[in-house]
Parts: structure tokens; sequence; C-alpha cells
């Protein structure tokens, strides 16, 4: 009898000639165990998501009661569901007065794709602005935007009317003019390797933006949702986007991503044509009953608070002469291993270990610890003996 493993390889699609292909069978909080009974402790969170633990009950418990209530009623928009009027309520409460009307999607990419869609109908412009380095999504007006030339052009054509400047960069922020629809950011990059830039930047970057009529946009599909040490990480440089693309961990564990901004600006989507952008699933009851329940837990708990305390003894673990650089932005964390295959050999021997870790898809020298909010002093501890470790027996 074939394994789930030959299984796997044979019928599910792959996207890398050698994929981690670990068998999962159970996870929970900080851990997950594999078919043969290991247990790994989580340094990624699958990527971004799970940041208060894997299968918090809280989150089970209303995935499990609005799975009972119903499930799919109708595609987005068009019937009153509950758990999407609750958690839009609930995330309006934490944002700012301009950011009181939420579009759910199904993904981050989706989300991406909303908020260019919707910014080009609010300004009856074209241009697109983004940055190089910047991940927003792997669907054809993402790819367009992702400042990464090895990952965009196999698909070209793609958009046109898209920019790229530098990231961080004072002087190319006269670029954007009153040609320009948006300007979309990651407010902290991510797949870049933790880039982020002077908050005077960002400030000189909204300026320029209200200056030139362009909307803001920016992406928090990575670095929202208390991961950096704020709920919101435009809260650090103290700016308000015009539109903020949410995802990843805004369904605690379930699919779901959001685009928001003003009432005013989504209104576009209502005419010329109607239901200008629509989906199925978007918003589905059980991710937003998830999201909800993830959201309370996250913001009641106060996760976010400790954020900064465990970045600091991540950093207090991180020293070694082998780690050329740690780049962080709380919870969000590169180690800079200097080569992919120095890299590649560490997270391999981190997984032996049980200590489960990524790279980067633009910085591949990079080493990921982007864990749940949730992990303790203890397996901070644990984990950078792991890595110290894995760094001396690969050497
Ligand atoms: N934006 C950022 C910053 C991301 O990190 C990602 C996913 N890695 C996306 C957008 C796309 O999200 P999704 O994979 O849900 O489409």
């Amino acid at each position: 009898m074939r394994t789930n493993r030959q299984l796997f390889l044979q019928h599910i699609a792959q996207t890398s000639a050698a994929p981690l292909a670990l068998e999962v069978v159970r996870a929970e909080g900080m851990y997950l165990w594999d078919v043969s009974g290991k247990q790994y402790l989580d340094l990624i969170a699958g990527i971004s998501v799970s940041n208060i633990g894997h299968s918090h009950p809280e989150v089970v418990r209303a995935v499990q009661q609005q799975a009972e209530k119903y499930m799919h009623l109708m595609v987005y928009g068009e019937f009153v569901e509950s758990p999407q009027v609750a958690y839009a309520r609930l995330l309006a409460e934490h944002l700012p007065a301009s950011l009181q009307g939420v579009y759910f999607t199904n993904s981050g990419a989706e989300a991406i794709e909303g908020a260019m869609k919707t910014a080009k109908r609010y300004t009856g412009r074209t241009e697109i602005i983004a940055f190089d380095n910047d991940y927003h999504g792997s669907t054809q007006g993402a790819l367009s935007i992702i400042g990464d030339e090895y990952f965009r052009n196999a698909y070209r054509p793609l958009l046109p009317g898209i920019r790229h400047l530098r990231f961080g960069d004072f002087d190319e922020l006269s670029a954007i003019t009153r040609d320009t629809a948006a300007v979309i950011a990651e407010t902290v990059q991510g797949e870049a390797g933790i880039i982020r830039p002077e908050h005077r930047w960002f400030q000189q970057l909204r300026a320029r933006c209200r200056e030139t009529g362009a909307l803001l946009i920016l992406d928090e599909v990575q670095a929202g949702l208390g991961r950096t040490g704020t709920l919101w990480a435009f809260q650090a440089p103290g700016v308000v986007p015009d539109i903020l693309v949410l995802g990843k961990a805004l369904g605690g564990g379930m699919p779901l991503g959001a685009f928001i901004a003003d009432q005013s600006i989504l209104r576009v989507l209502t005419h010329h044509p109607v239901l200008g952008h629509i989906t199925t699933f978007g918003g589905h009851p059980v991710s937003c009953a998830a999201g909800l329940a993830a959201f309370r837990v996250l913001s009641e708990q106060g996760w976010t608070d400790m954020v900064r305390q465990k970045e600091q003894w991540f950093r207090e673990e991180l020293i070694h002469p082998k780690i050329r650089a740690v780049r962080s932005a709380g919870l969000m964390m590169a180690v800079d291993l200097g080569s992919f295959e120095y890299n590649k050999k560490v997270i391999d021997r981190c997984l032996e270990k049980g200590l489960l870790t990524d790279w980067f898809l633009f910085a591949p020298t990079c080493l990921r610890i982007a864990p749940p909010l949730i992990i303790s002093e203890a397996q901070i501890r644990q984990a950078g003996a792991f890595i110290r470790e894995a760094l001396e027996e690969v050497s």
C-alpha cells in the first residue's frame, strides 16, 4: 500500500522539487506532532498565521458552533451574516476612524487585488507604485506588483502601469504623481528578510500620497495583528493608510483576508459596474467566527504586549559567530547566515532536533523566526539553544 507521503507526491500539485513533506497529525499551542509521534516546536506559525497558537480551544469552539448553525449560504455581501458583521465591527473598534469598512476575502492576495481595483476606481487613475522586494501574493495582479524580478518574470505579460521604487528611499518619493492611483507597501517587508524603513520615510510617503491624491495601501498580511508588538504595524511610524490589507492571522487559522477602508472609498465597488469585486467564499461565516474568536483572545489576553520582550529574549539567544545579522520587528525576525546552502542545512538540522523554521522567499540566506505570539520564555531559550547547536553541527 502506498504511504500518504507517496500519495501526496503523486496527487498533490507541487510547487517545489523538494517539498518538506512533513506529515503532521496534530497541532496544539506551540507544537506540531508528526506521524511518528515526533514533536516540533513551531517557530514559523504557518508563516505568521497561528498568532495565538494552533487549534486554540476558543477558536475550535467558535468553528464548531458556527458550523452547526450554518456554513456557506450565499456569495459575499448579499446576506447579513452575523459572524462577518461582528468581526467587522470588532476590527473597526480597534482601527482609526477612517478604516471602518471591511471587505472580507478568501486570502491575502485576493485582498490585494480588491485594494488595487478599488484604488483605480476611486481615483480614476491607473498607475500603481510598489516597492522592490515587497511581497503581495501570487495572483497575477499581486504578482505584477511584487518586487522581485525572478518571481515576476516568467509570468509576463503582467499588469501594465506598475512602477517599482526603492523601499525607504526618500528621493524616489517624487515619482508619486497625480497619475498615481495607489502606492502599495508592506509596512514591514517580510519576504525581503524583515526590512523596516525609517519612520520618517513612511511619514513622507503618507504626505506625498495626500499631496498627489494617490491612495496609500499598506499590506499588513504578515505584519498585522500583533506580530510587530503593536496591533497594527502602521502604529510604529504613526501613519494611517487609506486602505489596509490583512490576511494570514486574520482568520485564526481559517482562510480569511480583508481590505479595509472608509466606506466612501469602498462604495466605488457598488456601481459602474455593480458587484465591482465579487467572491463566493470571501468572508466565509466559519472563517469569520474563527477570526473573531482569535482576535478576542489576542486582544483580551494581552499577547501583543509581550511581543517586544520576547523579541529581546530571542535576540539574547541569537548571538553566535556564524550569525551575520539579526533583523526584527517584534516576533518577525530574520537571522542572516550568509549563504542559502548553509542556511538550508541549519534549517534541516533544526528540524531533526524538533524545531520548525524556514527561509525567506527574497532572502534565502536568512532563517525565519515568526512563532505564535504565545511562545514562552523557556521555549525561546530552547529554540535558541537548538539553533546555536545546529550552527555548530553543520559548520
Ligand atoms: N502580502 C504579504 C505581505 C504576504 O506575506 C502574503 C503571503 N505570504 C500575501 C500578501 C499573500 O497572501 P496569500 O498567500 O494569503 O494570498
